[in-house]
């Protein structure tokens, strides 16, 4: 503990490649104000944009832009993934970013450490061999793991599924330290604002007509926009909200394109909560955060596009368990959402198994085992 008269203070080590991380350690907070008020303190840091020597500060403008090189992104990630690959690489770096890392822990005393990001766990708690601190690493993938998110010396490492545990327990964790306890999204997700008629007035949506979400995750990622003319193109009876994140080219692109569907197009939302409750199907990139909080909202889901290797797994697993389809061609959007158009009942079958996989209480549970941690140090 730093002081016995002050609270534990925690430190979340995240970085905005893309907006799943962001959104995860937000809602770990937020869970914590709700169920555990005035127990501890917090703060975020972004590792990269505010330690990383260059290029790697680059990394969070460099992961959007991955988007259109997904062979080169799939090609660096296989090389990296991989018990020895990965401790190679980490060997390799370490001379380089020991000091950023040493900084950063300097610079942020703190009772615990908790990382949603694969990158950092190895740099920092190597920086803390010689005064350790609890270390926790929520893993903000789904099934398909990177290496460099599991480390023996990490307190404890919770995942969202049961194929991430069994990785960590290949990865020579013992029982104890690892646990499924979902993927965190934001507490509105499993208790709406509103009923879902009051969210549709409230966002100026029509009642009689389905709304269709389209999401590339935080940064806009994939071919929305084609995506987005095509199934205008088909003249189905739907209103579409795009949401284009931080691409401001495509909203762009999209606000000029003379849509004749029923459509908004949204830039960075920050209630998305809001959106999900009260729109009836999501088509978007195979993201771990927009598919957690779509099973919590009961969409359901169509996967146009995925970054390649971590979130390979992510549409096996919502297809193989029928909440949703994986429809990387537009024409198989168009295909879908007509079938889900026409048969009411079948989108509803969808919807109810995309429900039956949430983990609406992940966030919570995450916060009871902090507070245990900074309580039994
Ligand atoms: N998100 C948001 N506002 C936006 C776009 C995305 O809050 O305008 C959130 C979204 O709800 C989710 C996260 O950003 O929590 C995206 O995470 P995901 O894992 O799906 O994809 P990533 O962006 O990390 O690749």
């Amino acid at each position: 503990m730093l002081s016995s008269n002050k609270k534990p203070h925690i430190v979340f080590l995240f970085s905005d490649t893309g907006g799943g991380h962001r959104s995860a350690a937000q809602a770990i907070i937020e869970a914590l104000e709700i169920y555990y008020p005035d127990q501890v303190t917090t703060e975020m840091v972004d590792f990269f944009v505010e330690y990383a020597p260059p290029p790697f500060d680059m990394a969070p403008a460099t992961y959007a832009q991955m988007g259109q090189l997904p062979e080169l992104w799939k090609f660096g990630y296989k090389l990296s993934d991989g018990k020895r690959r990965s401790k190679f690489i980490q060997e390799v770096l370490w001379p380089y970013i020991r000091k950023s890392t040493s900084n950063l822990v300097e610079e942020h005393p703190c009772d615990l450490f908790i990382s949603v990001h694969p990158i950092v766990n190895t740099p920092i708690l190597h920086a803390l061999e010689e005064n350790p601190i609890p270390y926790m690493i929520v893993i903000t993938d789904m099934v398909t793991t990177h290496a460099f998110w599991y480390n023996t010396r990490a307190t404890l490492t919770l995942t969202s599924t049961e194929e991430a545990r069994d990785r960590g327990l290949e990865f020579g964790l013992n029982q104890d330290q690892i646990k499924v306890v979902g993927q965190p999204i934001a507490d509105q997700y499993r208790r709406p604002s509103a009923s879902k008629s009051d969210l549709q007035k409230q966002l100026g949506w029509p009642q009689d007509l389905p709304v269709v979400l389209m999401i590339g995750g935080g940064e806009g990622m994939g071919p929305i926009e084609e995506m987005a003319r095509v199934v205008d193109a088909a003249g189905l009876d739907l209103m579409m909200v795009v949401i284009a994140g931080r691409n401001q080219s495509l909203k762009q692109n999209l606000e000029g394109a003379k849509l004749q569907s029923q459509h908004e197009i949204l830039g960075f939302v920050d209630h998305m909560p809001d959106l999900m409750n009260a729109a009836d199907i999501i088509i978007t990139k195979a993201g771990p955060g927009t598919i957690s909080e779509a099973f919590v909202a009961g969409l359901p889901i169509i996967l146009y596009s995925r970054m390649p290797g971590q979130e390979d797994g992510n549409i096996d697993y919502v297809v193989n368990k029928g909440a949703g389809v994986w429809a990387p061609r537009s024409e198989d959007v168009v295909e879908t959402l007509k079938t889900w158009l026409d048969d009411p009942a079948e989108r509803q079958k969808v919807a109810k198994i995309a429900k039956s996989l949430a983990r609406p209480n992940a966030s919570k549970d995450i916060a009871g085992e902090i507070i245990k941690i900074v309580n039994n140090p």
